[in-house]
């Protein structure tokens, strides 16, 4: 599992809702397995579903994407803030 987003799937994008949407349902499509039967690829529904975004071929699971924005913060900077 390749854990870098290919930021160059959203150039054409402004928006940072959209994308952030374009960046993960890439990635998603490209790397995440189904967790409910180990199948190796998901599929994403051509049209938008609105229920939906994902769903796997072998057990018919349907899987619906959530972007958030959230900070990351490494363990070092943390121990950094406490300590000023
Ligand atoms: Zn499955």
């Amino acid at each position: 599992m390749d854990l870098k987003l290919d930021l160059s799937v959203a150039a054409n994008y402004t928006s940072k809702s959209q994308i952030a949407r374009v960046i993960t349902e890439k990635w998603v499509s490209r790397q995440i397995y189904c967790p409910s039967c180990g199948n190796p690829a998901l599929n994403d529904f051509a049209n938008n579903s609105p229920v939906a975004d994902f769903y796997c071929n072998n057990c018919r699971s349907e899987y619906e994407l959530k972007s958030k924005r959230i900070l990351l913060i490494s363990e070092e900077l943390l121990m950094v803030l406490i300590s000023q």
